[in-house]
């Protein structure tokens, strides 16, 4: 299934939201991938991933092919786990369809959803009960804590920078078991910061097969991205800024987390007194349009800039939860869009009246018209780049909003 307005579709996973509800979908056949293995491996594998790692199961079958064999083994296995279980059947693209959807009652799913991937039709209604069966977000521990998450691809360095900076044993206040059943959350204290580390490396645990390992990383990366208010994207500074950093980079940005980018093993760059600018420069072609976020660095090894790793990240961190009141964002933004109003569509002109920051945890501002379907991206990001040049929202990604009043 496509994620419906699906932002960072790649070809295994996607994040998307439904009726303001936001979730990942995974497609665990795109990473479990057959080798040598026999058909039922595969599948058992599958189906374990999705049994041990996902909130529900969609299990999708096609009503062209009817009940196989594959699909009886999946149904078999998913009996035995206690996830929500939504079954999907494929290609129904018209009523003539619908009476050979009857032989699926066989497999024992309760909940049965006709859809077209060709068409959509089916689609809302299977959203409706994804979003209701999708476990209520918890409050994670320690709430008021600021929750910091070190992501990026095998060996960039994170084992080595999270030891950089706990150091010392006395550092450690606490384990706690987290907020997942598998997580670890650090609490770290120090030097007058304190904030807690997510973890989720508990996931990593028995992955059999070889092929899992990729998907497990994923996962855990995603996980930790969706537990913390900042991450910290940790690459290689003797490799690129490739894609799968770009990945790691747009999930987070688009979660809404703050994001600080860390140039790891700096000690092995040879540098010239260009060799920061052209990293930044690299860096930023790579991340357009969202180029406002801080790149440390940093070497884990000799611990050069560690600490001003932690304390831009807590900057960060303030800076995605400060609020600027009413009356001055007006004062500020009325002005301006007095001078360069949206540009008029078919005769029409749009009427800017006001603005506001709304109450969320990270910066989104609404400002209310007459036509805010007349308001294009261009002028949003207008908008978003002058809050930006005279608030500091550094690091922090910023949403716009255009209503009607
Ligand atoms: P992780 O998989 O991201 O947790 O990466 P690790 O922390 O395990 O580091 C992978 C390898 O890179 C190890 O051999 C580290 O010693 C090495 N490494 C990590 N950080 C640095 C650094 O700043 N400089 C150098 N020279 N090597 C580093």
């Amino acid at each position: 299934m496509d994620a419906a307005s699906g932002v960072t579709r790649d070809r295994h996973y996607g994040k998307t939201d439904w009726n303001g509800k936001e979730f990942t979908l995974i497609d665990t056949g795109g990473y479990v991938i057959g080798g040598d293995d026999t058909f039922e491996a595969v599948i058992d594998q599958q189906v374990e991933v999705a049994i041990d790692e996902a909130d529900a199961i969609l299990f999708i079958v096609d009503v062209e092919v009817g009940v196989s064999v594959m699909d009886q083994e999946v149904a078999r296995l998913l009996h035995r786990s206690d996830k929500p279980v939504l079954l999907v059947i494929n290609k129904v693209d018209n009523a003539l369809r619908v009476p050979d959807t009857v032989e699926f009652f066989a497999l024992g799913i309760e909940k049965t959803f006709h859809v077209s991937a060709i068409n959509g039709s089916g689609t809302g209604e299977l959203l409706d009960t994804i979003i209701n069966v999708l476990p209520k977000t918890k409050k994670p521990e320690s709430l008021d804590l600021p929750r910091f998450a070190v992501v990026g691809r095998p060996n960039a360095g994170k084992s080595s920078f999270i030891n950089a900076l706990l150091g010392k044993e006395r550092n450690i206040v606490t384990d706690q078991a987290g907020t997942t059943r598998d997580s670890i959350n650090t609490i770290y204290n120090q030097y007058g910061f304190e904030f807690v580390l997510v973890d989720t490396a508990g996931i990593r645990k028995k992955s059999k097969v070889k092929e899992n390992i990729e998907f497990y990383s994923v996962i855990r990366a995603l996980r930790s991205i969706e537990h913390s208010d900042v991450c910290l994207v940790l690459f290689d500074a003797t490799r690129s800024f490739d894609s799968q950093v770009k990945n790691i980079f747009w999930l987070a940005a688009r979660n809404h987390k703050g994001i600080v980018i860390l140039v790891n093993k700096w000690d092995l760059v040879e540098k010239d007194n260009q060799a920061t600018k052209l990293f930044t420069e690299a860096i930023q072609d790579e991340i357009a349009p969202f180029v406002d976020v801080p790149i440390v660095f940093i070497s884990s090894l000799t611990k050069q800039r560690v600490f001003k790793a932690i304390e831009t990240v807590v900057d960060v961190y303030m800076k995605r939860s400060k609020r600027i009141p009413t009356r001055e964002l007006n004062d500020f933004m009325l002005p301006i869009i007095q001078k360069t109003p949206p540009p008029a569509i078919k005769g029409k002109y749009v009427k800017i009246k006001y603005c506001l920051q709304l109450h969320s945890d990270h910066p989104q501002f609404a400002f209310f018209c007459n036509l805010p379907q007349y308001v294009k991206e261009p002028y949003k990001r207008f908008l978003e780049n002058k809050i930006r040049e005279n608030y500091d929202f550094t690091g922090a990604t910023i949403d716009i909003f255009i209503r009607k009043k």
